[in-house]
Order: C-alpha cells, then sequence, then structure tokens
C-alpha cells in the first residue's frame, strides 16, 4: 500500500518509544478523509490482544488529517524466521531517550506493513497523551514475521513495557473486515 520507499525525516527516542518522522510520507483515503503518514512507532508488548493474546511487537503507523482527525494503523509482530525487514532500524538502535537523529534515508515500508487483506477497525483514542478521542484504528490480522534477534533489539532500545493497557469496551463496535 506504500510507495516503494519514503524518505525519513528525522528518528527520534521521545521517551515512550523510537519515533520514525516522515516530512512526504504517503497519504491515504479513509471514510472520505485524506490521512498523511507523519511517524511510526513501536510498542513491546503489544498494545492490542487478539482473543486475550499479546504479541512481542506492534508497530504503529500515525496518519493525520489536515482537520487533525487521525488514522492509525497497527500490525502485530511475532517471532519466527525473519524476512529482511528491519534493515533500516539497526543504524538508529542507540538513541538514548531525548536523542534524535536527522535523516534523509528512504525506507521500505511495504515490508513491515504485511497487508491490507483483512482487519478490525474500530473508533478510539491515540494512547499516548494527549489520548485525543478521534482516531480511526486499523488492526492488521496479518502479522509481521520477527526474528527473537529483532525482537530483543527493538525491546531492549525501548522503554520497558511502553503500552497503554486495554481499555473497558464500553458501546465501541469492533467491525472485522
Ligand atoms: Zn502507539
Amino acid at each position: 500500500m506504500y510507495k516503494k520507499n519514503i524518505e525519513l525525516k528525522k528518528v527520534i527516542n521521545n521517551g515512550h518509544s523510537i519515533e520514525f518522522d516522515f516530512e512526504k510520507g504517503d497519504s491515504l483515503l479513509y471514510k472520505n478523509e485524506v490521512f498523511h503518514l507523519k511517524q511510526i512507532h513501536f510498542h513491546s508488548p503489544s498494545e492490542h490482544t487478539v482473543n486475550g493474546v499479546r504479541f512481542p511487537i506492534e508497530i504503529h503507523f500515525v496518519h493525520a488529517s489536515s482537520n487533525g482527525n487521525y488514522t492509525v494503523l497497527s500490525v502485530l509482530g511475532r517471532e519466527g524466521r525473519e524476512e529482511d525487514t528491519f534493515n533500516f532500524f539497526d543504524a538508529y538502535v542507540h538513541l538514548k531517550p531525548g536523542e534524535s537523529m536527522v535523516t534523509d534515508k528512504k525506507v521500505n515500508l511495504k515490508k513491515v506493513n504485511p497487508g491490507i487483506d483483512s482487519y478490525y477497525a474500530y473508533e478510539g483514542s491515540l494512547t499516548t497523551p494527549p489520548c485525543s478521542e478521534n482516531v480511526n484504528w486499523i488492526l492488521f490480522k496479518n502479522r509481521l514475521v520477527l526474528s527473537s534477534r529483532t525482537i530483543k533489539l527493538i525491546k531492549e532500545n525501548m522503554p520497558i513495557n511502553n503500552y497503554r493497557d486495554t481499555q473497558p469496551i464500553n458501546n465501541r463496535v469492533v467491525h472485522a473486515y
């Protein structure tokens, strides 16, 4: 779904996560609104659980519209035999909290986002402050396969357990597509 290569602008360890910022990220159309890719970041373990199961890694692709609404695409990572996914990640793992690095490196997000065929969708909030309640969440059913080495690398370079606990579902409707 993403263009082959997207130019990175900055990589930052913001104290919550390692965040990859994009200046001219790809865009997507969802519910008749255009959302631009702003950044991706990681959670470990995952924030979403599927039937009670928590995954070692979750990646959030944060898109924003000009109206201040968000669409976040989420991919869960499981351990297995890795395809060559995170070759862009290794250069940035030594960033300490508060440190950032400006870069014009191009990254291929197709490899990190394994597909759009089927997903869960619901309306919710951001999981980090200000936790705004204007977010379309899309959780892909396809899993990203990561080696134990990559999972360890991501974990070691993020704050421990940087996930927000699961929230009451209230009167939300979760759609499966
Ligand atoms: Zn997140």
